[in-house]
C-alpha cells in the first residue's frame, strides 16, 4: 500500500539537472532500505526510454523490469525541488516521487497516487511548500467526490413498503463500493426525512467506504407514515462531498419540479437533475488492453499523446465502471484507472472526431502503445469448446488410481449420490412472508449445525461447523439476500442466488485453499434450501456402503453414521478439502478425484478402496476381496493393539528410544494429540494461526495461542515453525506479487526476512509464552547459511530482553542445499527437522501438488534418502538431534528406514502416532541400519518399497 508520511519527504533540495536529481532519489531509496544502490541504473534506464513527467510539476521516476530484483521493499521517497528541475522538453519538476516496486504493485501505487491529485494544477503549491506536512496535505487532501451515477439509481422497483426500498438503496450503495455490511442497519436506524411530494431522505455515516447517493422509486405508489412514498434518497455520508448535490436537490424541490424525481422514467434524468456526471452519448469502442504490466506510465503516456492530437474530447473508462470516464488526454487520469492486461477499455469520442480517433485508438492499442505485446490467450487460441462426452462408468474388474485422502481399506456396495435438485418459484408471496420463511429455515439450520458442533467428538469437525454457523449468520450475506427479497424474489431464489454469487467470488480468489471454502458455502446453502423446499436429503441403506459423490460437502461426511459408511469416493476435489480433513478425522477411508465416471456407476456396485495407496477396485474378484478383508482385519488388530499402548514410549526391541511427536496446525489440537500418545509437538504450523485472523495477529493474540499449546503439553517439548507462507500459500492480508513459480519464489524464511517486523513479533510472542517450558523454534525453507544466521541473530537479540530457560533453535531441512550443507549448519544449530514433503519436491523436481506427477514424488526415492542420511550423520557428528516432520514419517514402510538412517524423532499426524510407535517397537535398530544401508544403494523408490515390503 502506498502510505505517505513526512519521513519519506526531503524538502528544499537543489539539483542542477535531471541526472543529479535521479542520483539523489536513488540514494534516498537506498538509505530507506527500499532498493539497492544499483536501482539507480534502473531509474536512469527508465528515463532514457521515456520521461516519467506526470504533469502538475510532478515526476514519478521508477526502475525498469530488468532492475526489479534490486527492489528490497515496496515504497516511495519524495524530494521537493523548489527551484525546479528540467525533466526534458522544458517540463519543470518541483516534486519527484521515486517508486521502488515490484511488478503489479507498481501500477497500484501509481493508481493511488494519481487519484490523490486533484483537477487543479498543484505545481505552484508544491514549489512553495515549506514543510513535509504541506506536501502530504496536497497529495492526500483531494476530497472524495460523491458517487452519483446510473448504477445508483433504480426506478420502478417491486417494493411493498418503506423498508424494502431502504434495503434496495443500501444494496445499490454496497454494490457501488460506497458502503460495507452494516450500512443498511445504520440507515434503518436513521430518522426518515419527508421532502414533500412523496420523496423521502435517509442518511447514515456508519460503514461508509466513500460518499455516495442512491435513489430508488417503487413500481407502484406506496405510503409511509400517512404520506405518499414515491421515491427514497439514501445517502452514504462522508465529509462534505454531498453538499452540492443536496443544494441542487433543494433547488429542484423549491422550484416545484419534484416530478423530475418522483416521475422519472430514466436514470439520466435523475442524475442530470442532481448535477451528477452523465456519460456522453458519443460513438464508443471497447478494446482489450494487451500490455503485460497494464496501463503503466509508458503506454499511458503514448495513449495520452495520441489523444492530445485530436481537437475534441476523448473519454475512457474501464468497462463496467459507471460515470463518464476520464479524459484520455490526461496522463494522471489514465494511470488512475489502474487498468490491467486483459481488461476492456471503453473509449468514447466527440462525434466530430470519432471517425478518425476511434480507429486510431484501436490501432495504437493493438500495436501495444509503444511496447511489444502478446495477444490474449482467449483470442489467440480459444479452442472450440470440447464436446462433453457423457461419463462412462468403470468396468467391473477394473482398477483405477485416485488421490488417497484418508487411510484404511473399505469394502462395500456403492451408494451413488447426485446433488439434490431443488424446485421452487422465483417470485415470492410478499417480503414479510418470504422473510419469515427464511428466518425459520435459518433458525432450524443453525440449530442443526449447533447439534453437529456439540456432538462432534473431534476438534477439527467442531471448528468447521462453528465456521459454518458463522457463515450462516454473516450480516453481509443476509443484507444481500434481504435486498433480493425486497425486489419480490422468493426466499429460495434470493438465498440460492446470493450463496452462489458468494461461492463464485470465493472461487475467483485463485487460491486453492480459499477456493475450497466455496464448497462450505454451497454446503450451508443446500442445507437451507433443503429446509425451504421440504426436500429430504436421501437416507442411507442399512448395509455398510461406499459413498460415491461428485464432491462431498463437510456436512455430508459428518452427518454420516460411521457404523454404516465404510468409505468415501469422490469424482472431484483435492486432498486439502474440508471433506477430506473430516474423513481423516473420523477415520473413514477416502479417495478423492476418482473421475466423473464414478457417478455413472450402477447403485450397489461392489467397491474396494485402499485409502493408503489411492487404488480403487470396481467389482473385485472374490480372491482379491478376501485378501483385502484379511489385510483389513490385520490392520484393525494392529490399530487396536497400538492404541492400547499409545501412551508408552517408542523403543526398538534392542532399546533405542525414538520420540514420536504430533504435527498440529491449531492450538486447540494439542490436548487431543497428547491423548493420542504424542511425546511432544514436533511441528506447530503457525501459518494456520495467522490464517485464522483477518489481520496479522499481534503479540498478545499469538501469545495466547502458544501458551494454550504449551499448557496442554504439560511439560512436553514444543517444536514451533515460524510463519511459513509465500507465493504458494499467501495470507489474504499480506498481498504478494504473483510469481511464475511460487515454490521457487519468496516463501518461508525468505519472506520472513523481508518482513522482519512480523518475524520479530512472532518470536517475541514465542519467547514470552515459554515460562521455563521446553521450547524449540525452527525456521522453514532455509537454503543458505546467511538466512539461518540472520534469524538466529534476531532470536539472540530478543533473548537479551526476554528470558527463556529452555530454548533450542533449529532449521527445517527442506531444500537440498541445506541437506548438502548440513555438516556446516550442524555446528551452529541445536537440531534439524526434515520436511520431507518439500525436500522430496525440490530433490525430484516434482511439484508436490501436481495433478498427475505428485504420485511419483515419493520420499523413499534413494536420492531423498541420501539427503536424509547426510543430514542425520552431520547432526550426530556435532551431537545434535534430527527429526522428520514430513508425511513420510507416518508411512509404515518408511519408519524402519528413517530409524535405520539415525532419525531421532518422528513427527506425524496425531491419528498416526500410535501406529508409528507400534512400528518402532517391532524393529531392531541394527537390522534397521542394515536395511537403510541397502536402500541407499538401490535405484528407485519402487525398488526401496519392494525391499522393505519383503522384509516385512
Ligand atoms: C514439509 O515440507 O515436509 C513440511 C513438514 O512442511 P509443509 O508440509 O508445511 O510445507
Ligand atoms: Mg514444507
Amino acid at each position: 500500500m502506498l502510505e505517505l508520511d513526512a519521513s519519506q519527504i526531503q524538502m528544499g533540495r537543489v539539483a542542477a539537472n535531471k541526472d543529479e536529481a535521479l542520483a539523489m532519489l536513488g540514494d534516498a531509496l537506498a538509505s530507506a532500505g527500499l532498493a539497492t544502490a544499483a536501482y539507480l541504473e534502473g531509474l536512469r534506464a527508465r528515463e532514457a526510454q521515456g520521461s516519467t513527467f506526470l504533469g502538475q510539476g510532478i515526476a514519478i521516476p521508477h526502475g525498469t523490469p530488468q532492475t526489479r530484483d534490486q527492489v528490497l521493499r515496496t515504497g516511495v521517497c519524495l524530494i521537493q525541488f523548489p527551484a525546479g528541475v528540467d525533466w526534458g522538453n522544458g517540463q519543470l519538476v518541483h516534486l519527484a516521487i521515486a517508486i521502488a516496486a515490484q511488478s503489479d504493485e507498481h501500477l497500484h501505487l501509481l493508481q493511488l497516487l494519481t487519484r490523490a491529485l486533484g483537477e487543479g494544477d498543484l505545481s505552484q503549491a508544491l514549489r512553495e511548500a515549506r514543510e513535509p506536512a504541506q506536501i502530504l496535505e496536497l497529495l492526500q487532501g483531494a476530497p472524495q467526490a460523491l458517487a452519483l451515477d446510473g448504477q445508483l439509481v433504480a426506478l420502478g422497483q417491486p417494493a411493498e413498503d418503506f423498508d424494502e426500498l431502504l434495503w434496495q438503496g443500501a444494496r445499490l450503495l454496497r454494490q457501488a463500493g460506497c458502503a460495507s455490511s452494516g450500512f443498511a442497519l445504520g440507515l434503518a436506524r436513521g430518522e426518515p426525512l419527508p421532502l414533500g411530494d412523496g420523496l423521502w431522505w435517509l442518511h447514515s455515516e456508519a460503514s461508509v467506504e466513500r460518499p455516495g447517493l442512491a435513489f430508488v422509486t417503487p413500481a407502484q405508489p406506496l405510503s409511509f407514515r400517512g404520506e405518499a412514498l414515491r421515491g427514497l434518497f439514501c445517502l452514504a455520508s462522508q465529509g462534505e462531498a454531498h453538499r452540492q448535490a443536496l443544494e441542487r436537490l433543494c433547488d429542484v424541490l423549491i422550484g416545484g419540479r419534484a416530478a423530475a424525481f418522483s416521475e422519472a422514467s430514466d436514470s439520466r434524468q435523475v442524475i442530470e437533475a442532481l448535477g451528477g456526471e452523465v456519460p456522453p452519448d458519443w460513438p464508443s469502442l471497447a478494446l482489450p488492453l494487451l500490455n503485460a504490466h497494464g496501463l503503466h506510465a509508458r503506454p499511458a503516456k503514448v495513449l495520452s499523446e495520441l489523444a492530445q492530437g485530436f481537437a475534441g474530447e476523448i473519454r475512457v473508462r474501464l468497462q463496467g465502471d459507471a460515470g463518464a470516464g476520464v479524459s484520455a488526454k490526461s496522463l494522471s487520469r489514465l494511470l488512475a484507472l489502474g487498468a490491467r492486461r486483459g481488461q476492456m477499455l471503453e473509449f468514447s469520442a466527440e462525434p466530430g472526431i470519432a471517425d478518425a480517433a476511434l480507429p486510431a485508438l484501436r490501432a495504437a492499442l493493438e500495436a501495444g502503445l509503444g511496447e511489444t505485446v502478446e495477444p490474449l490467450h482467449e483470442e489467440a487460441s480459444a479452442p472450440a469448446a470440447p464436446v462433453q462426452a457423457a461419463p462412462v462408468a468403470p468396468l467391473a474388474g477394473s482398477s483405477l488410481q485416485a488421490v488417497a485422502a484418508s487411510p484404511g481399506i473399505a469394502i462395500g456396495p456403492a451408494l451413488v449420490r447426485t446433488p439434490p435438485v431443488f424446485t421452487f418459484a422465483e417470485r415470492g408471496q410478499g417480503g414479510d412472508h418470504e422473510r419469515s420463511r427464511l428466518d425459520e429455515a435459518l433458525r432450524s439450520v443453525a440449530a442443526q449445525l449447533q447439534r453437529l458442533v456439540d456432538g462432534a467428538g473431534v476438534a477439527s469437525i467442531r471448528e468447521i461447523f462453528s465456521a459454518h454457523l458463522a457463515m450462516l449468520a454473516d450480516p453481509a450475506l443476509r443484507e444481500d439476500v434481504e435486498a433480493r427479497l425486497a425486489t419480490g424474489a422468493s426466499a429460495e431464489a434470493a438465498w440460492q442466488q446470493e450463496v452462489e454469487d458468494a461461492a463464485r467470488r470465493q472461487e475467483a480468489l485463485h487460491d486453492p485453499l480459499l477456493a475450497e471454502r466455496a464448497a462450505d458455502l454451497r454446503d450451508i446453502g443446500n442445507r437451507v434450501l433443503a429446509h425451504l423446499c421440504g426436500v429430504e436429503l436421501p437416507g442411507e441403506p442399512s448395509e455398510p456402503y461406499i459413498l460415491v459423490m461428485s464432491e462431498v460437502g463437510p456436512s455430508d461426511v459428518a452427518a454420516l453414521d460411521r457404523q454404516r459408511v465404510a468409505g468415501i469416493v469422490t469424482a472431484r476435489g483435492g486432498a486439502t478439502a474440508h471433506s477430506a480433513i473430516i474423513a481423516r478425522a473420523l477415520g473413514i477411508p477416502a479417495l478423492v478425484g476418482a473421475g466423473d465416471g464414478m457417478l455413472a456407476l450402477a447403485q450397489g456396485t461392489p467397491l474396494l478402496l485402499d485409502g493408503d495407496s489411492g487404488l480403487l477396485r470396481v467389482a473385485p474378484a472374490a480372491a482379491e476381496r478376501d485378501q483385502a478383508l484379511r489385510e483389513r482385519e490385520q490392520a484393525q488388530r494392529r490399530r487396536e493393539q497400538a492404541h492400547a499402548e499409545r501412551l508408552q514410549a517408542a523403543q526398538t526391541r534392542d532399546g533405542l528410544r525414538v520420540e514420536v511427536a504430533a504435527n498440529i496446525g491449531a492450538s486447540g489440537e494439542t490436548a487431543e494429540a497428547v491423548e493420542l500418545g504424542a511425546d511432544a509437538v514436533g511441528l506447530l504450523r503457525t501459518e494456520l494461526v495467522f490464517m485464522e485472523h483477518a489481520q496479522a495477529p499481534d503479540q498478545a493474540a499469538q501469545e495466547r495461542e502458544y501458551r494454550r499449546v504449551l499448557d496442554a503439553l504439560d511439560g512436553r517439548p514444543l517444536v514451533v515453525r515460524t510463519l511459513d507462507v509465500g507465493g504458494d500459500k499467501p495470507l489474504p492480508y499480506w498481498p504478494m506479487p504473483a510469481e511464475e513459480n511460487p515454490f521457487l519464489g519468496v516463501r518461508g524464511i525468505r519472506l520472513s526476512l523481508q518482513r522482519p517486523e512480523i518475524l520479530e513479533t512472532q518470536l517475541r510472542a514465542l519467547l514470552a509464552s515459554a515460562d521455563g517450558r521446553p521450547l524449540r523454534i525452527m525456521f522453514p525453507m532455509v537454503g543458505a547459511v546467511e538466512e539461518w544466521r540472520a534469524a538466529r541473530d534476531m532470536v539472540q537479540r530478543l533473548r537479551a530482553e526476554i528470558e527463556v530457560a529452555d530454548l533450542q533453535l533449529g532449521i527445517m531441512i527442506e531444500v537440498p542445499s541445506a541437506a548438502l550443507l548440513a555438516p556446516v549448519l550442524a555446528r551452529e544449530v541445536d537440531f534439524f527437522s526434515i520436511g520431507t514433503n518439500d525436500l522430496t519436491q525440490y530433490c525430484l523436481a516434482i511439484d508436490r501438488g501436481h495433478p498427475t506427477l505428485s504420485a511419483q514424488a515419493d520420499g523413499l526415492h534413494p536420492a531423498v534418502l541420501r539427503l536424509i542420511e547426510m543430514t542425520a550423520t552431520a547432526a550426530h557428528a556435532e551431537g545434535k538431534w534430527v527429526g522428520v516432520c514430513g508425511e513420510l514419517a507416518s508411512d509404515r514402510l518408511a519408519v524402519p528406514l528413517l530409524v535405520g538412517l539415525g532419525v531421532d524423532e518422528l513427527s506425524v499426524t496425531p491419528r498416526s502416532i500410535a501406529l508409528v510407535k507400534a512400528r518402532v517397537r517391532e524393529l531392531d535398530s541394527q537390522q534397521a541400519r542394515a536395511l537403510a544401508a541397502r536402500a541407499l544403494t538401490l535405484d528407485s523408490a519402487g525398488a526401496v518399497r519392494a525391499l522393505v515390503a519383503e522384509m516385512h
